[in-house]
């Protein structure tokens, strides 16, 4: 949102770490899938495709995406629910296609046998996070946006045309505020005075396994179609494992439980046949979400000049484009591509909630 504002505004970013990307936007598992969040997220996954592929010259010379492709996976018992996967996105133009056993094996060797149903999604691709988020930090910067760091924001009133904002670097005034808070997003709404949307943050936990087994950097991303793992390829016989766990939690600093680690390794080890050499890091990070799931982004229907832009639960980079296209549209800002036009922010504004 710096980004996109700060040619035509004045826009101050204010963080309360020491820098920006500490928090979820630095822990993610740095995937692009149009399917992830389910069919209500994919039109803002779809919709950032071009921006994250073909970045704008000026913006970054480079794609943030490269191939990696899926394969969500599940047992027998599975068997309606992977074709339930493909009728629903197929629908909404997504390449997903049925993959059998055999295929299966031919794409990746290991799978233990009862794992029989797939379906490929061949668009899946890894977002370089970092050179993502550092592009949005310099094009802010290029605009004129500045950034301060180490100030949490404490207090604020709105004085009828401008927010005096304390935080604890001092006093800012600012005629807008826009929420981007993650997962303290109803925290600092409560500082605005105004009402919480009732976020939840959600642990996640991620592990980076060394395996001994040839397994190739380009391993797809591995899911279950019942939403209990996904692992890919992370360097040569190095793998991203995750549990899928969603443990609810108090915003925070948040680090990995020894618990998820070991659920993760037991659903990795009852998927392949893959042994592990060594567990070589494990994070953790908080996914925040709407009740509904779905992002919020749009202006408080109730408090003067205070805009919303959280809940991007598991999908926060892959939407970012669109997301923040669409909410500067909003506050006047043209909307220079067609794709992202074209989506009806209405099921993501907050006055859902209201
Ligand atoms: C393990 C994991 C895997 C994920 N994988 C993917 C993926 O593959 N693809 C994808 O698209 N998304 C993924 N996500 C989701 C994505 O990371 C998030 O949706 C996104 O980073 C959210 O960005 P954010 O800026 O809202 O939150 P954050 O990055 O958490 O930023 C919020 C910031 O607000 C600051 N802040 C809070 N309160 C205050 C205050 N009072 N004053 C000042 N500053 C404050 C915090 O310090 C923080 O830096 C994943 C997330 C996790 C945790």
């Amino acid at each position: 949102m710096a980004s996109r504002l700060a040619p035509t505004r004045s826009v101050l970013l204010i963080e309360a770490e020491d820098f920006a990307g500490y928090h979820a936007t630095g822990r993610s598992a740095a995937f692009w899938q149009e399917s992830y969040g389910g069919p209500d997220v994919q039109p803002l996954t779809s919709a950032s495709e071009r921006m994250l592929a073909q970045p704008d010259a000026g913006f970054s010379e480079r794609s943030f995406l490269a191939e990696r492709g899926a394969l969500v996976i599940g047992q027998q018992q599975d068997a309606e629910q992977v074709a339930d996967f493909i009728r629903t996105f197929s629908q909404r133009d997504v390449a997903v296609a049925r993959v059998d056993r055999a295929e299966m094996e031919c794409r990746v060797q290991g799978f233990r046998p009862e794992w029989t149903e797939a379906a490929a999604e061949p668009s899946c691709r890894d977002i370089d996070v970092a050179a993502l988020h550092q592009a949005y930090l310099a094009s802010a910067a290029r605009a004129g946006a500045k950034l301060l760091t180490h100030a949490r924001v404490i207090a604020a009133h709105y004085d009828g045309s401008l927010w005096h904002i304390v935080t604890t670097q001092g006093e800012i005034m600012a005629p807008m505020v826009l929420n981007a808070a993650g997962a303290w997003g109803d925290d600092v709404a409560r500082i605005f005075g105004a009402r919480p949307v009732g976020l939840q943050p959600l642990r996640r936990t991620m592990v980076q396994l060394r395996l001994n087994a040839d397994v190739p950097a380009t391993l797809p991303l591995i899911a279950h179609v019942g939403g209990d793992f996904y692992f890919k390829g992370a360097g040569e016989g190095r793998i991203w494992l995750s549990p899928h766990d969603e443990t609810p939690t108090d915003p925070c600093d948040v680090s990995p439980e020894e618990m998820d680690v070991a659920l993760a390794i037991d659903r990795f080890q009852a998927v392949v046949d893959w042994p592990i050499a060594a567990v070589e890091r494990k994070w953790a990070g908080l996914r925040t979400f709407a009740p509904d799931r779905l992002p919020v982004f749009g202006a408080d229907p109730d408090v003067p000049s205070f805009i919303w832009c959280v809940g991007q639960g598991g999908f926060g980079i892959q939407t970012a484009p669109a997301i923040s296209a669409l909410l500067a549209g909003q506050l006047g800002v043209p909307i220079d591509d067609d794709a992202i036009a074209a989506v009806d922010p209405t099921p993501y504004s907050p006055k859902r909630f209201w």
